[in-house]
């Protein structure tokens, strides 16, 4: 039996910086994935692949608005070569965490899979067999997978593990496309392909699309959103085919059975956190979200913490970075609460084209009347109209008495960078005087934060 000061379950957002800042702190620490590689789903099949398509598809949106200044003819996307261009970033990527861990005396990485014995002792599974190890502190962090409900057809369907992986599944850009699910992972995809001239039809069961998130803000993005994207809403899919090799979706609108006919069905109804063998036998609580946590993302052992999506609190990259670390501070505290992390004020962005971001109350959440509204309208913006983006607004939301900031969001342009600045407001405690004061630099989208608060006077 080998000992470790900290043993992660998982090596993604989760459980790297903490890894790192016990290291750094002289602590052992063993990581343990099954893909061997650092930095988890985020890079193998979310944020960081479907970005690299995202950003090339919007370049692409950006050119088109310019067709009537001269650019001839019309630009066109290489499918395969936008894959490979994905594919190119993941290996980069993969190649600096490689570089950085080797750098990083004090962490091992362990191709294997993870299983708790007990509340000290874990199993690893690997090619080369099993080996337990007893640790101080252990950080499970094994974040999500995607959910495949038990749809006949399911296993026709692609998923967002299929479209992201290294050399996905997909090397030539589909005609039709109908995609299961109206969450932000289906609505994201949808405008990617939608952009690219895909025939993009979205199936969602319940009334609303991107359900959960503020629908003042969804439905100004539902107004933006590209031409061959036909979004049903109140469907029940009922089954998917196989005909001659391509697919056929059946679903019922209000009681009627409708079927189209798509080279590829994408299935995007969500994501389940990842329980690690072991943990519910030596007792680690779940709740609806995965495995029970509180701010101090301690589970029911003080020494046994869960960050990242499998408490499935906040599942994006960035939130189980900051869990990951006041884990860490906590295991360096001797597993006294030292650090919390903020579940509420984390930002989030839809990245459609064009995208959405938020973060904090929002009016839908705080009730009629509780927040003081302020707005920019980016149809006024010098760079909104030097990019021809002019579609979309800032929203920022106050306390009216205090005037303190609350939240906000963004519809349309730099939605993912503008709401890094309202975030940093929001968490700096910053009021409606000291956003307005601030000289935000012209001639960027920045400006029109201070000029939504500068609105209020
Ligand atoms: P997070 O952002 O919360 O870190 P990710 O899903 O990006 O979540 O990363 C979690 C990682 O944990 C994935 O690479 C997954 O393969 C790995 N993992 C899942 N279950 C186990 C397990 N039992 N043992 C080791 N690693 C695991």
């Amino acid at each position: 039996m080998q000992e470790v000061d900290l043993l992660c379950i998982g090596a993604g957002g989760a459980a790297y910086p903490a890894a790192f800042r016990l290291a750094k702190a002289g602590r052992q620490v063993l990581m343990v994935d099954p893909k061997g590689v650092m930095s988890g789903n985020c890079l193998y099949e979310g944020c960081v692949p479907s970005k690299a398509i995202r950003e090339t598809v919007a370049l692409y949106d950006g050119l088109e608005r310019f067709q009537s200044l001269g650019l001839q003819g019309k630009v066109t996307v290489d499918f395969t070569a936008l894959m490979q261009h994905k594919d190119a970033v993941q290996a980069r990527r993969y190649a600096q965490h490689t570089e950085e861990l080797a750098a990083a005396p004090g962490i091992q990485l362990c191709k294997g899979v993870a299983r708790l014995l007990d509340a000290h002792t874990v199993a690893v599974d690997s090619d080369k067999g099993t080996d337990t190890y007893r640790a101080a502190h252990i950080l499970i962090a094994s974040g999500s997978d995607v959910f495949v409900p038990p749809l006949p057809g399911a296993e026709l369907c692609l998923t967002s593990h299929d479209l992201y992986k290294p050399s996905p599944a997909l090397q030539s850009l589909p005609e039709q496309m109908v995609i299961i699910g109206g969450g932000y992972i289906g609505l994201e995809t949808a405008t990617f392909f939608a952009r690219l001239g895909t025939q993009v039809t979205l199936l969602q069961k319940g009334e609303r699309i991107l359900a959960g998130m503020d629908p003042a803000m969804v439905n100004q993005l539902l107004a933006l959103l590209p031409a061959g994207l036909q979004i049903h809403t109140n469907v029940e899919v009922q089954r998917v085919e196989d005909r001659a090799g391509r697919r056929q979706v059946v679903w019922l609108d209000q009681g009627q059975e409708i079927s189209r006919a798509a080279d590829v069905v994408v299935l995007a109804v969500g994501r389940h956190p990842v329980i690690p063998e072991g943990a519910e036998s030596i007792g680690i609580e779940l709740d609806r979200h995965g495995i029970r946590v509180g701010p101090d993302l301690q589970t029911r052992y003080p020494h046994i913490y869960a960050a990242g999506d499998v408490n499935g609190r906040v599942p994006l990259f960035h939130a189980a970075v900051r869990q990951s670390l006041v884990a860490a501070h906590n295991m360096l505290a001797g597993d006294v609460p030292t650090d919390y992390a903020d579940f509420t004020q984390v930002p989030t962005t839809v990245f459609t084209l064009p995208a959405v971001a938020y973060i904090g109350l929002t009016p839908s959440k705080a009730g009629p009347g509780a927040l003081l509204e302020a707005s920019y309208l980016f149809a006024e913006d010098a760079r909104a109209q030097i990019l021809e983006q002019r579609e979309g607004e800032i929203r920022l939301f106050f306390e009216p008495d205090t005037l303190r900031l609350k939240g906000g969001w963004i519809v349309g342009l730099d939605a993912g960078s503008l709401i890094g600045q309202i975030g940093t407001a929001l968490a700096a405690g910053m009021t409606a005087y000291d956003m307005a004061r601030f000289a935000d630099q012209h001639p960027m989208s920045a400006e029109g934060v201070s000029k939504a608060a500068r609105n209020l006077f």
